[in-house]
């Protein structure tokens, strides 16, 4: 004989629910670091020692403080990028592209836009 048994039979005595309590509340700084500081763009590195340290054959600084160098973008021999040592802008003459520092970077390093500011202020563990 087979008893089905439906219906409301129940007598349900859970009474410890819902105690998530003070518990987790810390840990809770941002985590993965995505944050830049407020104040990235003044703290990063001056553009001529940065780009002394990455761009070959980088001449003295010229009109408005250009300088002449090899891009490391492309197969270089002539000294087709420009770069800014006050404002930290760059152009490539032979067509690689143009930018500031941090695209630079970027694109040297071939980093994300964060992660090429955080490098370049030091913040990368
Ligand atoms: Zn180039």
């Amino acid at each position: 004989m087979i008893q089905k048994q439906r219906g409301p039979g129940g007598n349900r005595g859970h009474a410890h629910a819902g105690r998530l309590g003070a518990r987790q509340v810390y840990g809770k700084i941002s985590r993965n670091g995505v944050r830049l500081p407020d104040d990235w763009r003044n703290r990063l590195p001056d553009p001529t020692s940065y780009y002394r340290k990455r761009v070959a054959k980088l001449g003295k600084a010229q009109v408005n403080d250009w300088a002449q160098g090899q891009c490391p973008f492309h197969e270089d021999r002539n000294a087709s990028l420009s770069v800014n040592l006050s404002h930290g802008g760059w152009t490539c003459f032979a067509g690689c592209d143009s930018g500031d520092l941090v695209s630079f970077h970027m694109r040297l390093a071939g980093l994300s836009f964060k992660e090429a500011v955080r490098e370049l202020l030091g913040l990368r563990s």
